[in-house]
C-alpha cells in the first residue's frame, strides 16, 4: 500500500498518477527468511527457470573482467541484436533490445499512444500491458478471457478509432492458453493495419505443441506484427534484465526514438549472447517442466484441487480459501508462490513448476496450508 499523496505535491501530480497504486515486490530472501523464521525459501512465484542459465551463459559471465564495468555497454546492444538476427534470419534494424521485456512494453506505449488514445489487452494477463498505458494515462480496454483464452472476438470489437496497440500475450501468463496458427492468422488478418499488435512471446520456448504460430515468422505478412520475447524465463537469466523485441523495420524505426540507449548492461549483453547458441539447455528445461507438470496435476487432482494447467513452465491452482491466506501459511514452509486475486483470479495461486523435491515441498506447504 502506497501513503496518500502530500497535499503539496498533489497540483504537480497528473490524476492517472495519483491513482496509480504501485506494484509491492516481494522482500529479499534473508528478510523472509526473518519474517516466516525459515531456513529456506523456494521462490515458486515468478517463473524461473530452475536449472539456471545455460552453461555457456554461466561461463561468460564468470570470465567477464570486473574492470569493464567501468564502460558503458553497446548503447544498442550491438551483438545480441546481430546474434538474434542470425538465429531468426531477420536483418538487425528489425531489434530493439531492452532493459527486460518489461522495458519494451514502455518502449512501444509511448511510441504509439498519445492522450486520448487506447490499447487493448486481456483482463487476465500479464498485468504490465495495463498498467504502463494506466500510470501514462491512456486508457487500457480489458476483454475478460473466453475460457481461460484471448477472446478473438471480443477483442476485435474492442478496437476502435482510438486503438493504437493490441498486447496479446501468446501462450497467456497465467493460463497457459494459446491461439494456434489458424487462429493467429485470422485475428491479423482481421485486425489488418489498423493497429500495432504485440504478440508477447515470453514463454514461446517451452511449447512444443506443431499448430503453435512462430511470430517473428509472420511478420513479412502482417507488417503491424511486433513480438516479444525475453531471456529471463526459458534462459534463465532474470536477474540481469534482458529482452528483446523483433519487427518491420519501419515499425522498429519509430520505436527506437522513444527508446533509453544504455538501458542494457554489459554482463546482460555478453551472457544473452552465449544463451543464445545453448539448444540443449532448452530441451533439458522442457523435460524438467513437463514431467513437474505431470506429477504436480496427478497430485492436485488426488487434493481434488482445481487446476488450469496449459503451456509455459507455471499452473494455477484453484483454492476453496483466501490465496493471502494461503501464501502466508505456505511462506512458514518456505514456499513462495504468486497469490493471484490482485490479477483478477480470486482465490487462486500460481506456482512456477520445478525440481522434483521442490514441487513435493510445495504439495506439502499446500496440503498443510488447507488443512490448518
Ligand atoms: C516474465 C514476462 C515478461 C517480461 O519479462 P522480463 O523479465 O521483463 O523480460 C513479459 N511478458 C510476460 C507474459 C512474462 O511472463
Amino acid at each position: 500500500m502506497s501513503q496518500p499523496v502530500a497535499s503539496r505535491l498533489e497540483p504537480l501530480v497528473p490524476d492517472y498518477v495519483l491513482a496509480f497504486e504501485p506494484y509491492t515486490p516481494s522482500k529479499p530472501d534473508p528478510e523472509l527468511r526473518r519474517l516466516y523464521g525459515v531456513p529456506h525459501i523456494h521462490r515458486l512465484n515468478n517463473n524461473e527457470n530452475p536449472l539456471g542459465p545455460p552453461p555457456a551463459a554461466c561461463e561468460v559471465m564468470s570470465s567477464a573482467d570486473p574492470r569493464s564495468a567501468a564502460i558503458y555497454p553497446s548503447g544498442d546492444a550491438f551483438y545480441v541484436r546481430q546474434a538474434i538476427a542470425d538465429k531468426f534470419n531477420l536483418s538487425t534494424d528489425q531489434i530493439i533490445v531492452g532493459n527486460g521485456a518489461t522495458e519494451l512494453i514502455s518502449f512501444i506505449t509511448k511510441a504509439f499512444c498519445a492522450s486520448g488514445d487506447n490499447i487493448v489487452t486481456a483482463d487476465k494477463t500479464f498485468a504490465v500491458y495495463e498498467w504502463v498505458a494506466a500510470f501514462s494515462g491512456f486508457e487500457a480496454r480489458l476483454v475478460p478471457l473466453l475460457d481461460d483464452a484471448f477472446d478473438s472476438a471480443r477483442i476485435l470489437a474492442e478496437i476502435g478509432e482510438r486503438t493504437k496497440i493490441v498486447f496479446i500475450c501468446n501462450p497467456n501468463n497465467p493460463t497457459g492458453t494459446y491461439w494456434d496458427d489458424r487462429k493467429l492468422h485470422h485475428f491479423l488478418d482481421s485486425v489488418g493495419n489498423r493497429c500495432i499488435v504485440v504478440l508477447d512471446e515470453s514463454y514461446i520456448e517451452f511449447v512444443e505443441k506443431p499448430d503453435f504460430p512462430d511470430g517473428i515468422s509472420l511478420m513479412n505478412e502482417y507488417p503491424n506484427l511486433v513480438v516479444f520475447r525475453t531471456f529471463s524465463k526459458m534462459y534463465g537469466l532474470a536477474g540481469l534484465r534482458i529482452g528483446y523485441l523483433a519487427g518491420r523495420a519501419d515499425v522498429v524505426d519509430v520505436i527506437r526514438r522513444t527508446c533509453v540507449v544504455y538501458s542494457v548492461n554489459s554482463v546482460a549483453q555478453l551472457a544473452a549472447v552465449a544463451a543464445l547458441q545453448d539448444e540443449s539447455h532448452i530441451t533439458a528445461t522442457r523435460r524438467l517442466v513437463s514431467e513437474s507438470r505431470d506429477w504436480l496435476t496427478g497430485e492436485l487432482r488426488r487434493l481434488g484441487l482445481p487446476y488450469i494447467a496449459n503451456e509455459g513452465n507455471f499452473v494455477m491452482v484453484r483454492l476453496p480459501i483466501s490465496d493471502t491466506l494461503v501464501y502466508r501459511r505456505m511462506m512458514k514452509y518456505g514456499v513462495m508462490v504468486r497469490t493471484m486475486t490482485g490479477f483478477r483470479y480470486p482465490n487462486h495461486i500460481r506456482v512456477s513448476l520445478s525440481h522434483f523435491d521442490v514441487m513435493e515441498d510445495f504439495v506439502l506447504a499446500l496440503e498443510a496450508a488447507l488443512a490448518t
